[in-house]
């Protein structure tokens, strides 16, 4: 019971953010909040990605195999946060 008082009083001043679409509390806002990808998530051969990501020599073994990653920074991490940074920014500024 406590515990949902004190949610409802911190959600009340939260706003949501037009960059990652999640709640986050304006006193807590700083240059490197708003964690984010600048493309998209999907699958691609592993020769494709070498050949962006690491100027890669198209005979990899299994090069022909899809991987999927971040197309912005290469991370294979669907959860990865993001490779961008910037301060969560509301609908009102
Ligand atoms: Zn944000
Ligand atoms: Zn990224």
């Amino acid at each position: 019971m406590h515990c949902e008082v004190g949610v409802a009083q911190a959600q009340s001043t939260w706003k949501t953010c037009r960059n990652c679409k999640q709640q986050y509390d304006p006193a807590e806002n700083h240059v490197k909040a708003c964690r984010f990808h600048t493309a998209h998530y999907g699958g691609e051969t592993k020769r494709k990605f070498e050949s962006v990501y690491k100027g890669g020599t198209m005979d990899t073994p299994g090069a022909g195999e899809i991987s999927h990653y971040w197309h912005c920074c290469g991370s294979p991490d669907p959860f990865d946060l993001g490779c961008e940074a910037s301060p969560h920014l509301s609908y009102d500024e």
